[in-house]
């Protein structure tokens, strides 16, 4: 059963509902819902019925009730939705040892008989045509355990981030430049000119911070034409981005494990019911401050391991392989720090005294990134010369650049998956579960 504890004062309440985790003996009750489960052993037949708070019994005794009732319960399709009233009574047979004896029932919306996928998960269906019908897939209880989680862990990361002093802003997602590299790109067209889909909100945000805010974060979509279907790339991904003045890349990093940790301890203390149903035993919550490796140090450790077939060497990216060699040394998370400036984007710093080494870092999960941050460039000449390194024209890039000759302060950030964080946080062996309507290489809809 899933743990639905609003604190709010029920919404609307149609028919003053009574939600079925909440029904108690002894009282008069309206439940409404979806029939979960139908079982007709003759002279009784029983209805499961299901909200968002979980089932109720509802018990049809034929030769007690009105021949009405009778029908109308043992009619009913799987899925279709009910309103039952009647007296709710104690049963130590029932799933959840009370049931309603019906007064009266309506069916306010039938289901078709034959449903594309099967809620209760007693037929198991493959990712796509769960996909296809989310919204039934949704009704499992184990999918809605997952979206119920990434609900919770987004919660405590806004509020983590709002504490930090952070101030929440919505940048474009329609733009006329790229900021990671054009090959990942979307083009649109907008009123005959060409535009794309925002592929992060860097540029954005980081004009945010010349402004007067200072400290900024974003948690909304980033577009990605990833070349390759993958387990851990979508193409509309949710990004959360932070980004703040005066502070360093370790100080950012300090923020962005506080905010995973903030995600971490808030799912464990609000959604015990939905880990149970997703067969959790023991839900760690990282307590070890997660270690800072620097790039030299990681190719180093991977190397060590023996695992690849070719050392690694200095200006290499890290592989998949290489990462999963990491993350098996290591087992938990790390940053990975001092990253070679070649192979860091434009807007990351180099180290004054060691150009070759920026101050670029990734925050792992053993399986995979989470993120990835920086001190950034708040020097306009060097800045410009970046681009210029990239094979970018800084002159497209005017309205961002002009803002580093007004006054831009130092400042630092990071930018995080929240797909990839649920993923990696419920164990998820693909990226598509974790987002209601995955955009990937095929799929366009729903
Ligand atoms: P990767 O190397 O794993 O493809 P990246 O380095 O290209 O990721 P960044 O540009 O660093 O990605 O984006 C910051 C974060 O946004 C990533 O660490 C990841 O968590 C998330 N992210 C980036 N691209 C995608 C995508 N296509 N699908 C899902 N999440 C993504
Ligand atoms: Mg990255």
């Amino acid at each position: 059963m899933v743990s639905f504890k609003p604190t709010a004062p029920e919404i609307g309440g149609m028919q003053d509902r009574t939600h079925a985790a909440a029904v108690e003996p002894g009282q008069s009750v309206t439940v409404a819902g979806w029939a979960h489960e139908l079982r007709d052993l003759g002279g009784i037949a029983f209805l499961i019925l299901r909200d968002r708070s979980g089932k109720i019994q509802v018990k049809f005794a034929k030769d007690e009730l009105d021949d009405a009732i009778v029908e109308t319960g043992t009619d009913l399709t799987r899925e279709s939705v009910v309103s039952v009233t009647g007296e709710a009574e104690a049963e130590e047979r029932a799933p959840t040892g009370v049931e309603v004896v019906p007064e009266a029932i309506e069916v306010l919306a039938a289901a078709e008989p034959e449903l594309p996928l099967d809620p209760s998960g007693k037929v198991e269906a493959e990712l796509p045509t769960r996909l296809d019908n989310r919204t039934l897939d949704v009704r499992g209880e184990e999918t809605k355990a997952i979206f119920e989680i990434r609900a919770e862990a987004l919660r405590a990361i806004r509020e983590f981030l709002r504490e930090a002093g952070a101030t929440e802003i919505t940048t474009p997602k329609i733009v006329a430049t790229g900021t990671e590299g054009g090959t990942e790109l979307f083009p649109i067209t907008y009123f005959g000119r060409e535009a794309f889909m925002n592929q992060s909100p860097q540029l954005f945000k980081q004009l945010m911070v010349a402004s007067g805010l200072e400290r900024v974060c974003e948690i909304g979509p980033i577009f990605r034409a990833e070349e390759h279907n993958t387990p851990r790339h979508l193409n509309e991904a949710t990004s959360i981005d932070f980004e703040s003045a005066f502070i360093d890349h370790h100080e950012a990093m300090d923020v962005c494990e506080g905010t995973l940790r903030a995600a971490y301890e808030a799912v464990a203390a609000n959604c015990e019911a939905e880990l149970e149903t997703l067969g959790f035993e023991d839900f760690a919550v990282p307590d070890e401050e997660f270690p800072r490796l620097t790039y030299e140090e990681a190719i180093e450790q991977v190397n060590a391991t023996g695992e690849l077939d070719e050392q690694l060497v200095w200006g290499d990216d890290l592989s998949t392989e290489a990462e999963h060699a990491l993350g098996e040394a290591i087992e938990g998370h790390y940053f990975v720090t001092d990253w070679p400036s070649e192979i860091k984007p434009f807007y990351i710093q180099d180290y004054a005294e060691d150009p070759e080494v920026s101050k670029g870092f990734d925050l792992m999960h053993p399986r995979m990134e989470l993120v990835s941050g920086g001190q950034r460039e708040h020097r306009y000449e060097p800045l410009v010369e970046g681009f210029e390194r990239q094979g970018l024209d800084p002159e497209a890039f005017d309205y961002y650049t002009k803002t580093f000759k007004y006054g831009m302060p130092p400042h630092a950030g990071w930018a995080y998956g929240a797909e990839r964080l649920v993923m990696s946080m419920l164990g998820l062996a693909n990226i598509r579960e974790a987002v209601l309507f995955p955009r990937d290489r095929q799929r366009l809809s729903p």
